[in-house]
């Protein structure tokens, strides 16, 4: 094992991002031997096997950490989870890497996983909308009656216009100003937002509530996130267009990172406490099986925290946020049409629906060219919910039926093969966190905060980026920490 006293060159190095992809490098090409059996300690466990919590153990293991890896799938991924047995790999969990994604797109470089960029083709077609069954195409839109939607706002589709009206308005200097709590008079909701840029609730129910970006509605979601959110896209734009995902799906991304590490990742090990002992941390499986090490990374979302133990207790402010800050209402169904329907009728294979389909998304992902392999119905905050209290097969079932409804050249040609309500999930409780207004102020900081030997790390705690990318930075901070950085 190397020393794991930081030289200063080790230190310097580590300083920089460069250390995220040189750890990844060098884990995949020099150490792939494995231990003959699992080691009861280590230096640290990391408690999760998705991007956040393999990012943290590469970087440790880089710096010579001996780290053990405790799963609760029967699989690697956690939020990332590719459908291989559907035409293109379509994706129900992180689908796209932007531009920015520095720390994603430098591992997946010296990893060697070859990525596709289908920048564009989700633009393919214009915008068509289904509303009390009636199909608006995107011309018809601005002047159509169902079109209450103020005299400005009239031309965009109303899926973008609180994209639009976020940019118009935001108030941030600099996108990471959302973490400064003197941003706290930003943090209030969207809802808000709109009121005071005079939309009437009919609008923001058209334009925010039937097929919501982030939340259940405008009144659950804090424009400060949405803020940070728009500058930190805002940031990608300019560059050529860059929409990556692995060839043969994402899931290979934390797969080839697991493959990298050295120590064990032990699956179908569900976390149900952890302690800050005298000497380290001590993480107890539902199978009774105890793990000790100097130090736990703790990577597990927040509304799972919520059915784990801490000993001692956490403060209160981290408790709080535990409880109290949601994730996103998301269930989609995945569909395969047996023939390109969307050619008999000549309409857009896209589809926002006021149904419990939501917004239907044609998948591209041919690497040869940019025909659809599959449809993808992302149903999300109270649609969500309403197909969650279906069956699975009901759900399925539902989404086929008022597809077919609203769009009768689909009768008889569509498959739905599989379902994903990720708040039922009980490894995730939803698709990531979404703060409410007031939120960020209250709670941000401390969802990140070390507690003794118990570091955490996961998208939820990320300052500076959002989704993989956040995910990303914080395992490198939680890492950082551990280190003495
Ligand atoms: C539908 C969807 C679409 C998305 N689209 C995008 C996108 O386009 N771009 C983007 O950047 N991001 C996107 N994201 C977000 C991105 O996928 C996540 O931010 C990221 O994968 C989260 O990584 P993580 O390590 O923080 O958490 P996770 O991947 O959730 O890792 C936590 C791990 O802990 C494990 N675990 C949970 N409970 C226990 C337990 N009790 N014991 C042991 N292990 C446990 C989980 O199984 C999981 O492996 C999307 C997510 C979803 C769900």
């Amino acid at each position: 094992m190397q020393s794991k006293s930081l030289t200063r060159r080790t230190a310097l190095a580590a300083t920089g991002a460069v250390v995220a992809a040189t750890g990844a490098a060098t884990a995949a090409t020099g150490m792939s031997q494995k231990p003959l059996r699992a080691q009861n300690k280590s230096d640290v466990i990391v408690i999760g096997a998705g991007l956040s919590g393999l990012n943290a153990a590469l970087l440790l293991e880089e710096q010579g950490y001996t780290v053990q890896v405790i799963e609760g799938r029967d699989r690697i991924g956690g939020r990332l989870l590719s459908l291989r047995d559907i035409p293109g790999t379509p994706e129900a969990g992180g689908n796209g890497i932007g531009s920015g994604y520095g720390r994603m797109i430098d591992t997946v470089e010296r990893l060697k996983i070859p990525m596709l960029n289908s920048a564009g083709r989700a633009q393919m077609t214009p915008f068509e909308l289904y509303l009390d069954g009636e199909r608006i195409s995107a011309e018809q839109w601005p002047t159509h009656p169902k079109n209450i939607l103020p005299e400005a706002f009239k031309n965009f589709s109303p899926r973008l216009v609180p994209l639009v009206l976020l940019r118009q308005t935001n108030p941030l200097a600099s996108f990471e100003d959302w973490y400064d709590p003197k941003s706290k008079p930003h943090d209030i909701s969207v809802y808000d937002v709109f009121k005071k840029n005079g939309f009437t609730d009919e609008q923001i129910d058209l334009t925010y509530n039937l097929n919501v970006a982030y939340g259940t509605s405008a009144h659950d979601i804090s424009a400060l996130m949405m803020w940070f959110n728009d500058g930190w896209v805002a940031s990608m734009e300019g560059g050529p267009p860059t929409t990556l995902s692995a060839i043969g799906g994402n899931m290979t991304i934390p797969e080839t990172m697991a493959k990298a590490l050295i120590g064990e990742v032990h699956l179908n090990r569900t976390v149900v406490g952890v302690s800050d002992t005298s000497g380290g941390a001590e993480v107890v499986c539902g199978d009774g099986t105890v793990y000790r090490a100097d130090h736990v990374v703790c990577s597990l979302p927040l509304p799972v925290m919520r059915h784990v133990r801490f000993d001692p207790f956490l403060p209160s402010v981290q408790a709080k946020a535990i409880s109290m800050v949601p994730y996103f209402p998301m269930t989609q169904v995945h569909l395969v049409a047996t023939e390109p329907f969307w050619e008999d009728d000549e309409w857009s294979p896209d589809m926002w629906t006021d149904t419990v389909a939501g917004h239907v998304i044609g998948n591209r992902h041919n690497v040869e060219n940019s025909d659809v392999t599959s449809l993808t119905a992302w149903a999300r905050g109270f649609t969500a919910h309403k197909l969650d209290r279906a069956s699975p097969e009901e759900g399925m079932a539902w989404v086929v039926s008022e597809l077919e409804r609203i769009r009768p050249s689909a009768k008889g040609k569509l498959e739905a093969r599989y379902i994903k309500s990720w708040m039922r999930d009980p490894f995730a409780g939803g698709d990531y966190a979404v703060w409410e207004p007031g939120q960020v102020t209250e709670f941000l900081h401390a969802t990140g905060q070390a507690h003794g030997h118990i570091h955490f790390c996961g998208e939820h705690t990320a300052l500076s980026n959002r989704g993989m990318e956040g995910a990303m930075e914080s395992g490198e901070r939680a890492a950082f920490e551990i280190m003495g950085l």
